[in-house]
């Protein structure tokens, strides 16, 4: 066992992510003192052969960089180095993306998503939406096939347990449907999980929502069933397919209200930005107390 790398102070993505990559380092720390006085090693989950690193950053190139949907971009990203280990996560991990360049460096979080999308296979993808202003974002979205980049993770706090929950009620906002998605896929393709699945989706517009086709496609499940409201008033006439449930208004508070009683074995996911996270966080806890599942993404 190796010593751990303490990570630098650009390292950290400033997100409030728990664990922190500094929380990863004292873990692997205190393991590593265990293992010079016992001799041992200990076995942990990031210490397996992963393809991508919790403590150090992993080279990955751009294999694809498309349009996704509005202002939002998908990218595959794929180890070139021969003999690479499958880059693995847990539903609902983000990665670490170092950017470093004119002087400024810095990490930024983003969602891992599988990375098989038109004949093009990866390591992993992710989806970028991309700021007026943003730093980091604008640079991702504008890389091109061949470039090299840096990712560290797994990170992640979310624990999926097959029928844990009687009901898992999702509310996303943008990009953060991406979280989602790879957990609803693992419940969906596990045959012996009876979850069922409500998601709220909020998007500006029609052109910015993202994994249209895949929602549209696990309303064939029995245990999934969504909705998808539209912030933007100039959003006029949606070409929807057949019973394809888009709302032309925002999500309502009530919305949610209406799938009272709340029980035990419901829990409830919600991923935004920080605004959209605290302010459903806050109205559900006064508004329903019964309510004790609220995972924040
Ligand atoms: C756990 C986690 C997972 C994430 N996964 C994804 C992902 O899969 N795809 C993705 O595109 N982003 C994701 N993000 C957001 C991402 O980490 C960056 O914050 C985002 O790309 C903006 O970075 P930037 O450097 O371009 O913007 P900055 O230069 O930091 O900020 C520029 C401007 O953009 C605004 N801004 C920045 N971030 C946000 C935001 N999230 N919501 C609203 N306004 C914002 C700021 O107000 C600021 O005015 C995730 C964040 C976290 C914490």
């Amino acid at each position: 066992m190796e010593k751990p790398i303490e990570p630098a102070k650009e390292d950290c993505c400033n997100s409030g992510c728990n664990p922190c990559i500094f929380d990863i380092y004292e873990k692997q720390l205190t393991l590593y003192k265990k293992y010079l006085e016992s001799g041992q090693s200990v076995n942990d989950n990031i210490l397996q052969k992963n393809g991508i690193s919790q403590l150090e950053y992993t080279a990955f190139n751009v294999v694809k960089n498309s349009p996704a949907c509005h202002l939002h971009n998908c990218l595959i990203f794929k180890n070139v180095s021969e003999g690479s280990n499958k880059v693995r996560w847990k539903p609902g991990d983000h990665f670490l993306y170092k950017f470093n360049e004119n002087k400024i460096a810095c990490t930024r979080a983003y969602t891992p998503i599988e990375a098989r999308i038109a004949q093009t296979e990866g390591d992993f993808s992710i989806i970028v939406k991309k700021y007026e202003q943003g730093l980091v974002s604008s640079h991702l979205y504008n890389l091109n096939e061949g470039d090299t980049t840096l990712w560290r993770g797994p990170y992640g706090h979310y624990e999926l347990v097959a029928n844990k929950f009687n009901r898992i009620i999702m509310i996303a906002q943008g990009t953060g449907i991406a979280p989602f998605k790879t957990i609803i896929n693992a419940i969906l393709n596990n045959e012996d999980d009876m979850t069922k699945i409500i998601l709220f989706y909020c998007c500006k517009c029609e052109n910015s929502i993202l994994f249209r086709e895949e929602l549209y496609a696990f309303k064939s499940y029995w245990n999934f069933k969504y909705n998808i409201y539209l912030s933007s008033i100039s959003t006029n006439n949606v070409i929807n397919k057949y019973q394809e449930p888009i709302n032309i208004h925002k999500l309502k508070i009530e919305y949610i209200y209406d799938l009272k009683p709340f029980v035990k074995s419901d829990q409830i996911l919600i991923c935004g930005s920080p605004n959209f996270n605290e302010s459903y966080k806050t109205y559900l806890k006064s508004e329903v107390p019964e309510i004790e599942n609220i995972v924040l993404f």
